[in-house]
């Protein structure tokens, strides 16, 4: 078959390696300049900062299918989550104690006995051999569903923020049953950095393609079930593959404009360089104050910590979401970080901002299956992360959706 695949992030890419190897004409059309999408890596002063704060968790179960993870160089994060109170200087930390016993007696400190029997609960509640198993049943939001797991307001202090992070919705109206599949990665697995950051990831699967013709620079205006509109052409093919963002899928497809109207979500980091770092771990900390008057930095990671740079600069990256996201003033977040650091932060350089709008999808909050039923609308065939749930996992889970309904094999493991 002749087969298009509209869009070059990870969706993308593994869906054309799929149908490559089974021996069909693939043609992969990506309207920017590079292949591997929102999974972006920019390089700054000789190293890797990734366009928002991106972990592999090697829990996921379609990665082991799709890619070699021992050889990203992968470097795993903490098995614990630092807390900051900006106005007290007050810190907790919250670590996996199954995972790594020391952080077992912290932990309980932190969040006393009975929270502490919670998070165990949670955590024997999920299945490492089916993460996605949470998302078959209806779920409350993950607001509401943190408060009937019965957590403590101090311990969701910590919580919110951190789901937060995760969904990149300050609001936190994603399904509960995502916050259960996230739980259930992070408990039976690592979250992993690859070595030259999380592009790496895509750029693994672009470099397997043999045949597949790239299209760069090239911006897909309307798709049908057998063409594809781009520089004023139209092209037939056998099967599309609409393999875009949810918001860009809305608009180049218009029978998915009448469905769920989705709502923007945004992520920026503001990344600094300091000659002492003000911690050495390769840890989140998350501000237990955020979304109050003046606390709009939701973490602040130093991906230095993790794979030190070369000639041993140290970087501090300060995560938004939402609304303060939308156009980061660095003046506002150091005058922040000040707050949580002391002065020495006055004179840290500021090394780079990065912005991704429509960061990640917004799923229906009412969806209850672990996959988005529609895989083919009148003959185009949908995949990426908003066909599934919005994550790594959710995203290779759609491409392999599609390989099964075509009949194509999922590439062996490689
Ligand atoms: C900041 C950030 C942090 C994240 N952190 C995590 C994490 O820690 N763990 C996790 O599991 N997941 C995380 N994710 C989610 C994960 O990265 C995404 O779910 C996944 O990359 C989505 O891949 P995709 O192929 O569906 O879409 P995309 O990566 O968006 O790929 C779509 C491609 O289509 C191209 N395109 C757009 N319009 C057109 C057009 N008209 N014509 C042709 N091409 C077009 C785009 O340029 C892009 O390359 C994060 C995402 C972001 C943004």
């Amino acid at each position: 078959m002749n087969i298009a695949v509209v869009g070059g992030g990870l969706a993308g890419l593994a869906v054309a390696l799929g149908c490559e190897q089974d021996g069909h004409d693939v043609s992969l059309f990506e309207a920017s300049d590079a292949l591997g999408g929102r999974m972006k890596t920019l390089h700054v002063n000789g190293h890797p900062l990734d366009a928002g704060f991106h972990v592999l968790h090697t829990a996921y179960p379609s990665l082991a299918r799709w890619m070699d993870v021992g050889a990203l160089g992968g470097k795993p994060m903490d098995a614990c989550t630092m807390t900051i109170q900006p106005s007290t200087g007050k810190r907790r930390v919250l670590g996996d104690a199954l995972h790594a016993p020391r952080y077992l007696f912290p932990t309980l400190r932190s969040v006393g006995v009975r929270d502490g029997l919670r998070f165990l609960r949670w955590r024997l509640g999920t299945s490492g051999r089916d993460l996605e198993r949470s998302m078959d049943a209806p779920t409350p939001t993950i607001k509401q569903g943190l408060k009937q797991r019965n957590f403590s307001a101090s311990t969701r202090r910590v919580l919110e923020p951190l789901f937060a992070g995760i969904t990149l919705d300050p609001s936190l109206s994603e399904r509960m049953a995502f916050a259960n599949f996230a739980w259930g990665a992070m408990s039976h697995g690592e979250m992993i950095v690859p070595y030259g950051g999380i592009a790496a990831v895509p750029n693994q699967l672009a470099s397997r393609l043999k045949t597949t013709t790239v299209h760069l620079n090239t911006r897909v205006e309307n798709v049908t079930a057998t063409t594809v509109d781009a520089n004023g052409e139209t092209m037939p093919f056998d099967r599309v593959v609409l393999a875009v963002p949810q918001h860009v899928a809305q608009e180049v497809f218009s029978p998915l404009d009448g469905t769920h109207k989705p709502v923007e979500r945004l992520t920026s980091t503001v990344a600094f360089v300091t000659k002492t770092p003000p911690y050495s771990e390769g840890r989140l900390l998350l501000n237990e104050e955020w979304g109050q008057h003046g606390n709009d930095v939701l973490h602040v990671h130093l991906p230095t910590n993790v794979h030190p740079h070369p000639a041993g600069e140290h970087w501090v990256v300060a995560t938004l979401v939402g609304a303060p996201a939308t156009s980061p003033d660095v003046e506002s977040v150091r005058h922040e970080l000040r707050k949580w650091f002391g002065e020495s932060v006055s004179n840290w350089k500021h090394l780079a901002t990065t912005t991704v709008r429509y960061a990640l999808p917004h799923i229906d909050p009412t969806h209850h299956e672990r996959f988005m039923s529609e895989i083919e609308i009148e003959g185009v065939l949908l995949a990426g992360d908003h066909r599934a749930h919005p994550s790594v996992q959710g995203t290779l889970r759609s491409a392999e959706r599609i390989l099964e309904h075509l009949k194509i094999p999922i590439p062996k493991e490689v």
